[in-house]
């Protein structure tokens, strides 16, 4: 099956590229969220960091690049801040199924420069015991 970002993290097709190694390309997103909004793409296929196959070095490769990027976005483009997302299936908003990380620049009281927007709300109070049991890793 073909995978358009497989194809874009490979050079196979053009893109606004940022950064590059061996193991990731990050681009600037064709629909920008907000001015300098970022993708990093692993060069391996996997769907999203649920996938199995999002192992250890490819999650770390990513990661590392996205960390160095949003320093050198903070320094450049001065925003207020800067949001690190990675939507995982179709509920969470995950249109293109190759696993990738947003560094989404943020810009208070700047609308034409920021479209994001994220809940400040939130639900009742749930059972936290009950989460962190069930929830609770290694
Ligand atoms: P998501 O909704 O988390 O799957 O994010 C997919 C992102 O990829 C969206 O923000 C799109 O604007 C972006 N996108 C889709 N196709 C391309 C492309 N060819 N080049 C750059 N960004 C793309
Ligand atoms: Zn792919």
């Amino acid at each position: 099956m073909s995978c358009i970002f497989c194809e874009i993290a490979n050079g196979n097709i053009p893109s606004s590229t940022i950064y590059e190694d061996d193991q990731v390309r990050a681009i600037l997103d064709i629909n920008p969220a907000s001015l300098g909004h970022v993708l990093v793409l692993p060069k391996k296929h996997c769907t999203s960091l649920l996938d199995p196959a999002a192992d250890e070095a490819t999650i770390h490769a990513v990661f590392e690049v996205a960390a160095k990027l949003a320093r050198r976005m903070d320094e450049v483009l001065k925003p207020d801040g800067i949001n690190l997302v990675s939507n995982m299936k179709e509920g969470a908003g995950q249109t293109v199924e190759h696993l990738h990380v947003h560094l989404i620049p943020r810009y208070t009281d700047h609308p034409e420069m920021d479209t994001l927007v994220l809940s400040n709300g939130s639900i009742d109070k749930p059972d936290f015991d009950e989460l962190v049991s069930l929830l609770k890793a290694d």
